[in-house]
């Protein structure tokens, strides 16, 4: 980590870091880069090695590694290892790579019916999709879909001073009902809110479209009383597994007997 000083004369360390792209829309690379207002300070933190969107240096001496993106071709488990055993600190950026992602609903579909449907007579290359931690460790995951660039920079500074990392254990209802929102329940709608790690600021429920669940469980969820929810309201069980399923971050409870 390069040394730096602050304006008390303080030595800094500034985080070397480096940023991949797998299987993404690199939309969460892309929002580390908006948000001027705060760019210069979250740039005064890093000692950036490796970055499209930030930079055109190219270094391999990083110790912390973004990684955006699930895991979907060969190559890019290749890639993903060479990453791992360079970085000090190996970071799930964003759904896609907590999780799987949107990438993760073709896996519903034989590989090889998807590209004979989708792309005659190519012949491409694509494997089930997978997320980060099913091939390596990791060490920090920041989910959201985009992430949430306000979260990323605390992070940075928990990272950057040594102090513990953490995010929201409580859900995105709390978020919701902090802005004085009308429950998308009472309108017949299925949320995820009460599912989902709140840090988004309920951004999807203020504009009355129901979570969908990008940051993945809230701590000690409870998914019988929320089954029980879904079937009091007379709401359908099958758009509840949709739901589960857009994001894959609910695993352990899609197709949760109902
Ligand atoms: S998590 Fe969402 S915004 Fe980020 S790379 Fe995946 S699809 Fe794009
Ligand atoms: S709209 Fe969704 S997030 Fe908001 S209070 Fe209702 S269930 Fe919770
Ligand atoms: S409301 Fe739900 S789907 Fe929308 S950003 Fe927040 S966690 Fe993601």
């Amino acid at each position: 980590m390069a040394e730096n000083m602050t304006q008390h004369r303080v030595p800094f360390q500034r985080l070397k870091i480096a940023s991949f792209d797998f299987t993404s829309c690199e939309g969460c690379q892309l929002q580390l880069t908006n948000h001027e207002a705060t760019l210069p300070d979250f740039l005064g933190l890093l000692d950036v090695r490796n970055f499209r969107e930030l930079s055109s240096e190219r270094h391999d001496d990083y110790d912390i590694a973004l990684i955006e993106g699930s895991i979907s071709r060969q190559d890019e488990v290749e890639r993903l290892l060479k990453i791992r055993k360079q970085a000090k600190i190996l970071v799930a950026l964003g759904t896609c790579a907590c999780f799987g992602g949107v990438n993760s609903l073709k896996n519903r579909f034989p590989v090889k019916t998807l590209i004979d449907e989708l792309y005659p007579p190519m012949n491409i290359e694509t494997l089930a999709v997978r997320k980060i931690s099913d091939l390596v460790t990791v060490d920090l995951s920041i989910p959201g879909c985009p992430v949430n660039k306000d979260e990323v920079e605390r992070i940075m500074v928990s990272l950057a001073t040594g102090s513990r990392v953490t995010l929201p254990k409580y859900p995105v209802c709390m978020e919701c009902k902090a802005q004085l929102n009308t429950c998308l329940f009472e309108l017949g709608e299925i949320c995820l809110g009460p599912l989902t790690r709140a840090g988004c600021n309920a951004v999807c429920t203020s504009g009355k479209t129901p979570c969908l669940g990008c940051r993945g469980p809230a701590e000690e969820i409870n998914m019988a009383s929320f089954l029980e929810l879904v079937k009091e309201r007379g709401l359908s069980l099958d758009d509840l597994q949709e739901k589960l399923a857009f994001y894959n971050a609910f695993e352990p409870w899609q197709n949760h007997e109902a």
